[in-house]
């Protein structure tokens, strides 16, 4: 049972790959985090080891202790299994490690995996030594390699593996599971399966823990205020965020993605695709605000931000770049006369 959602090009890939005996010995999985990297992982550890005739089972030992990561021949190496702490690399000594394990026969499994997750973490080192480890395959050792994209990785690396990219998942099927398996009401699973953007690992922990809604609240809020306010707020929003992406570059580049949606909802509305909207829960909000600007305007905001994400891609100076987007975002308008004027 492969309990992938919304990924039934990537599991028929594996399954031939599988079902014809010419499995691969190293994988490579790419995609965005959540949209089912490590699931799939799972999936294709319990395949190899379990002995059902329709495997994975998803019942026996085996795959249930695959699923809970207890099975001893299935081994996960990420940023947390390596022993020193706060790094921001797997580190060499964790590959040497991972090498000598993968010389020991399986303890009682078919086959022996391990799941690097976060390949791109691999320092420099630790990449050319795993290569050597690639090259040399051993008999019942499988390696799967989980990458946010494989330009990140040493072509040498990638050019070993058997690749598959996950694309994102549609927002019908997200939304089908979580109404269905995760029993929410079909406002919030419509909402969540839209702002996940295809990755249903993004809104299951959303749907579980209340931090990545209330986290959009608070960047919403923030964008308003910019919106609304003046040069002086607008640059100081700037400097805040120039501020938060030398030490987390990730979540400015959240931010743009959340200005990104929001724009194109208003392209949206304004051409008159209200039901293609993300945020669907600020709906009246969207369509008083597209009320405001033109298309044209909305059109060259949503390339200023795409500009922008891009020249932060390309290390431009962050302050500069975000304060060139605030200039380039029309005044408020909308919202703003409707309180006002
Ligand atoms: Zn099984």
């Amino acid at each position: 049972m492969w309990q992938l959602i919304g990924q039934d090009r990537a599991v028929l890939q594996l399954k031939r790959n599988l079902g014809t005996g010419t499995a691969a010995r190293s994988y490579l999985f790419t995609g965005p985090p959540g949209i089912g990297k490590m699931t799939l992982a799972i999936s294709l550890a319990q395949a190899l080891n379990c002995p059902s005739e329709e495997s994975p089972c998803g019942q026996c030992s085996s795959c249930q202790r695959i699923a809970t990561r207890k099975h001893p021949d299935v081994e996960v190496i990420d940023l947390a299994s390596d022993a020193e702490g706060n790094r921001t690399e797997i580190g060499i000594d964790r590959v040497r490690r991972l090498q000598h394990d993968a010389n020991l026969s399986p303890f009682e499994g078919i086959c022996r995996v391990f799941i690097v997750d976060g390949a791109e973490l691999l320092s420099t080192e630790a990449a050319n030594c795993f290569l050597k480890t690639l090259e040399e395959p051993v008999d019942r050792v499988v390696f799967v390699l989980l990458a946010v994209d494989e330009e990140l990785l040493p072509a040498t690396v990638v050019s070993r593996c058997q690749r598959l990219e996950l694309r994102p998942a549609l927002a019908s099927v997200i939304e089908a599971y979580l109404i269905d398996k995760l029993e929410l009401q079909p406002p919030q699973a419509g909402l969540l399966a839209r702002l996940s953007r295809g990755r249903p690992g993004w809104a299951i922990t959303a749907a579980g823990d209340s931090t990545l809604m209330e986290q959009r609240a608070e960047r919403m809020e923030s964008l308003r205020a910019a919106l609304e306010g003046d040069y002086e707020e607008r640059f100081s929003y700037a400097a805040r965020l120039a501020a938060g992406f030398g030490r987390k570059r990730q979540g400015v580049f959240d931010v743009l993605d959340l200005w990104t949606v929001f724009w194109h909802d208003l392209m949206l509305i304004r051409l008159g695709l209200k039901e293609a909207v993300t945020n669907t829960d600020i709906e009246a909000e969207l369509a008083r605000r597209a009320d405001g600007y033109s298309l044209e305007e909305i059109r060259d905001t949503i390339n200023s931000i795409l500009k922008t994400q891009q020249g932060l891609r390309s290390n431009a100076n962050a302050r500069l770049a975000l304060e060139l987007l605030m200039l380039q975002v029309p005044l408020g308008r909308g919202e703003l006369e409707e309180s006002y004027g």
